[in-house]
């Protein structure tokens, strides 16, 4: 699982460098994938329960699970890619939120919350906690920062399986759920909206969007639970 999360932060980090004013979420879906085949990796997403992009790539009110398309990114949007590898026989699966050029307070303020609030879940992940502790410091960090937790999508254990249990919500009560133990992989994703937490697909039935259309970020990383802690296996370079 270390090789494929390995890879899966390496072409996150290629992907972050190319997210600017004008590239299409269709030119990084092509490169991902390139990148992905060229290190003897498959794409997990693609062909997933028919999802048929090698990335998800959710910009601005979308929250999860966009489809890449040839309209070119502007200053000032926000962009979600969500990338996984199937290698060896085990998955990776992590993605982020950057920023296209320079961009509102708010949008600046959302993604540095989300990705602090991943931090934080990864911290409680550690032996002897208990799964509401990686649940519960998501939430009590986003709610006090004024943002809200989406309900109806969750994290997931990774393994031989893209998505196993348990899944892991990013909303609850400490000291509640399942065990944490060592050799346990979790993939912890929040995915945190700057208006009211409500979403709904569109009919696609794929493209998670916000009720209110405003921002929505996401953040994942895959991580081991190990003896010593918490160990993240999709560390971006
Ligand atoms: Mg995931």
């Amino acid at each position: 699982m270390r090789d494929a999360g390995k890879i899966v932060g390496e072409i996150l980090s290629l992907l972050r460098e190319r997210i600017v004013p004008g590239v299409t979420t269709l030119e990084l879906d092509s490169y991902a994938e390139s990148e992905a085949l060229k290190r003897k990796a498959r794409p997990a997403f693609k062909g997933y329960g028919g999802f048929p992009f090698s990335v998800c790539a959710s910009p601005n009110d979308r929250v999860v699970h966009g489809f890449p398309n040839d309209q070119p990114l502007i200053e000032g949007d926000i962009l979600s890619i969500d990338f996984g590898v199937f290698v060896g026989g085990f998955y990776g699966d992590a993605a982020l939120t950057y920023p296209v050029g320079a961009v509102s307070e708010e949008a600046t303020s959302l993604l540095e919350v989300t990705s602090r609030s991943l931090e934080l879940a990864v911290a409680a992940a550690v032996p002897g906690g208990r799964l509401g502790d990686i649940s519960h410091a998501v939430q009590s960090y986003v709610e006090a920062k004024g943002f809200s937790v989406v309900r109806e999508f969750v994290g997931h254990g990774i393994g031989r399986q893209l998505h196993e249990d348990p899944q892991i919500p990013n909303f609850g009560l400490p000291g509640r759920g399942p065990k944490l133990k060592p050799g346990m992989v979790l993939a912890i994703e929040p995915m945190i909206n700057a208006g009211a937490p409500g979403v709904y697909v569109l009919p696609d039935g794929w493209t998670a969007v916000t009720g209110d259309h405003k921002l929505s970020a996401h953040f994942e990383h895959t991580v081991a639970i190990t003896e010593s802690g918490p160990e993240i296996l999709t560390l971006i370079p």
